[in-house]
């Protein structure tokens, strides 16, 4: 990652230049100079025009020219053509930051791409920290800096924010400004033409203004420094992150908007998952988020209690909480004791603890009280339904003032609209979460339990693979050299030889005769499969025949087989078939491959193979280098990872062959770049071992 200096000025500047700030309201160089009065900021704003002379009392400088040296901050809003010759004047006056708010660079394309780089190169040579160009502007709460022409202003808070969608920008802060939730840091990022969100994971990272990291990404572009970052912040502060442009449609309309092209969604997912991000799947659960972590202690287990006035929500909650990884609280017999002492005879003094309809709010801060104090609790939901004796603002005083003494995280779940709307004003105002509805609260109290388990989680394990590299870049070197790009079973064999991958015994055979030669030496029954270096889909041309348990057998299936694949592939170089040892009985296929990501690198995939992978599209994914964990835990994400581990008494398979396999995989991937795709389909695996029955190379063009 290029180092870019200066973030610091860019947050907390002393002297900041509007260049293009105008007389004119409404005019984005009037907003800019109007937010800048208005967040309060105490250094000086200068105003650049060369008609005006002044603008909102501030006094015009006209020329860029005229500036002081060694200004902190420039907010860029003229004209596109303007831009560069006056960064270039501001570069040698030794300018440390600027935000270039100006549309018409990557985004339109051509030109404006060109000019794009040039303002980059600038910047870069100069050490100036470039935000943008093409955004809204950046917020800075703590240094009452509003460099933006955004509508409104953000209270100061602990979470930052960026984006690379300015339209998304102005939605966040008017949906903040309602909620009442305060940022540290507001930053729309734009065209990332030199500070991307790596510079910004690094920067929030140090930052002891923000406790929380929101971001709203389409594409990332150095995918190797996002993910160090990444990883890196994750430790200390939680991130969370919506990725747009995940379906095909949105991948469209993405590479037309900040003129960026998406990356694969299984390799974000990847990416996230691999760094400890929190993916957020919409706007609305980032909001929740941002919410329940800013302002909530993370849960120390996967305790929760549910605290209802009436039974239906109880339920509701009990089930979505069933499906989570959270996990409904055993209440200790004392709480359950101190619960009997007080509560009305008919009330549920078990999880969920329903202390019915006509319950008081005197009766919610009691039963808080007990819940609390329970060892098995770890979290606590507190639902209220608006039944005609809810007390419905003492409660919330009530939750207030329990949450004040509880070093436990309380959620509130007012169910409702118009009716709970002062309670849930209090709470929000205090700082405790509030929905209308339970699946969402137990969605954000799991994410919280899910981060608290991230930063719990040793650093993994990293085994050592010895692979042959020279053996295998000879079989890729002989394919490049005919002209191929693919590497067929019989050839990428050599390759698994070379990393000690278990393969199934085989024998190349010419004839039917030599083919009747080798199943004997392998031993009966045997596969055949068609050996030409240019037809990767064998069963496509018919060409693999299974279970042949004779000498007639293997005959008719060598001429069956070859004489079939002439017809249909008269183009193909036909140097045999491949005769294979047969998988051991009760064998499963899994299938184990590879793609490499143009940004996060091979992108490792599990799943059932043979039939079941068209059909259960039941795969799982792991950005390499795979560790010991993610090579255990890959396995045991699929959704059919019960069928491997054996129903009604079936042996599971070997879990550790298949992991080996995996590691192997995952080296291959590392150690040559030059490999694209591989797919090892299917690997067979019993109880006792594991056998890549089937494997194909691509080779990168
Ligand atoms: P392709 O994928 O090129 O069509 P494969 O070598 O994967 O050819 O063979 C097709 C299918 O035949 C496999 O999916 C598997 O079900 C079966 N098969 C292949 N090799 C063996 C083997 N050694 N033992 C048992 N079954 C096999
Ligand atoms: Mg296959």
């Amino acid at each position: 990652m290029s180092e870019v200096a200066h973030l610091d000025a860019l947050f907390h500047p002393q002297t900041v230049a509007v260049i293009g700030a105008s007389e004119k309201p409404g005019k984005i160089g009037h907003t800019v100079v109007a937010n800048m009065i208005e967040a309060g900021f105490p250094g000086r704003i200068i105003p650049v025009n060369p008609k005006a002379d002044e603008i909102l009392g501030l006094p015009v400088v006209k020329d860029v020219a005229d500036l002081p040296d060694g200004l902190d901050l420039a907010v860029v809003t003229i004209p596109v053509a303007a831009v560069l010759p006056a960064m270039e004047i501001l570069a040698k006056k030794q300018l440390k930051s600027a935000i270039v708010i100006t549309a018409g660079f990557k985004e339109v394309g051509g030109e404006g791409y060109y000019l794009e780089k040039k303002l980059a190169d600038l910047c870069r040579e100069s050490s100036i920290a470039l935000i943008g160009p093409n955004c809204l502007g950046v917020i800075s709460t703590p240094s009452q800096v509003n460099a933006s022409f955004a509508a409104g202003q953000p209270g100061a808070g602990k979470i930052a924010f960026f984006s690379q969608s300015g339209a998304l920008c102005v939605a966040i802060l008017d949906w903040a400004l309602g909620e009442n939730i305060g940022f540290s840091r507001f930053v729309s990022l734009g065209n990332k033409a030199l500070v991307s969100e790596a510079h910004m994971l690094a920067f929030l990272r140090d930052d002891p203004h923000t406790n929380v990291i929101l971001g709203y990404i389409e594409n990332v572009e150095h995918g190797a420094d996002f993910m160090r970052e990444a990883a890196a912040v994750t430790r200390e502060k939680p991130v969370i992150m919506i990725k747009s442009g995940t379906t095909a449609a949105g991948a469209k309309a993405a590479s037309s908007h900040t003129g960026a092209i998406a990356g694969s969604d299984q390799a974000y997912s990847a990416a996230f998952k691999k760094t400890g991000i929190i993916r957020a799947g919409d706007v609305e659960t980032l909001f929740n988020l941002a919410q329940a972590f800013s302002t909530q202690p993370l849960p120390e287990g996967p305790g929760l209690v549910l605290v209802t006035n009436s039974g239906g929500p109880g339920i509701l909650a009990a089930d979505a909480c069933e499906k989570s990884t959270l996990s409904m609280a055993r209440l200790s017999l004392s709480t359950v004791e101190r619960l009997k002492s007080f509560l009305p005879a008919y009330a549920s003094l078990y999880n969920p603890v329903d202390i019915i309809g006509d319950a008081d709010a005197e009766r919610y801060r009691k039963t808080l009280a007990a819940v609390l104090d329970d060892p098995q609790v770890h979290a606590v939901l507190v639902l209220l339904c608006p039944t005609s004796s809810a007390q419905i603002e003492e409660t919330a005083q009530a939750i207030i003032d329990n949450a004040a003494t509880s070093a436990k995280p309380i959620f509130a779940c007012y169910m409702g609209g118009v009716r709970v709307e002062p309670g849930r004003r209090m709470l929000l105002a205090a700082g405790i979460p509030c929905y209308a509805f339970p699946e969402p609260a137990i969605k954000s109290i799991e994410a919280m339990h899910g981060y608290n388990q991230w930063k719990k989680t040793p650093d993994p394990h990293f085994p050592a693979i010895f692979g042959n590299t020279e053996e295998a870049a000879k079989v890729f070197a002989t394919v490049r050299e005919r002209g191929d790009m693919e590497v067929v079973e019989f050839q990428a064999q050599e390759v698994l030889r070379a990393y000690n991958l278990p393969t199934p015994k085989t024998i190349l055979a010419r004839s039917s005769t030599e083919a009747v030669a080798a199943a004997e030496k392998i031993g009966y029954p045997v596969v055949l499969k068609i050996a030409s270096p240019q037809i990767s889909h064998k069963s496509d041309v018919g060409g693999v025949k299974v279970n042949l348990g004779d000498e007639a057998a293997v005959k008719n299936a060598f001429l069956d087989i070859t004489a079939r694949t002439q017809r249909l592939r008269p183009d193909a170089y036909i140097a045999g078939c491949l005769v294979q040892e047969m998988a051991p009985k009760g064998a499963r296929e899994v299938i184990i491959g590879f793609k490499r990501d143009d940004q996060f690198g091979p992108l490792l995939m599990f799943g059932l193979g043979g039939i079941y992978v068209e059909i259960l599209k039941d795969i799982s994914f792991r950005l390499a280098p795979l560790s010991v964990e993610d090579a255990r835990n890959i396995i045991r994400e699929i959704k059919s990872y019960m069928l491997l581990k054996g129903v009604r008494g079936e042996a599971p398979v070997n879990f550790a062959a298949i992991e080996g396999i995996l590691l192997s995989m995952s080296r291959i991937a590392t150690d040559f770049p030059e490999v694209y795709e591989a797919e090892f389909n299917p690997v067979l695996v019993n109880h006792e071992k594991a056998l890549v029955a089937d494997v194909r190379l691509t080779l990168k063009a």
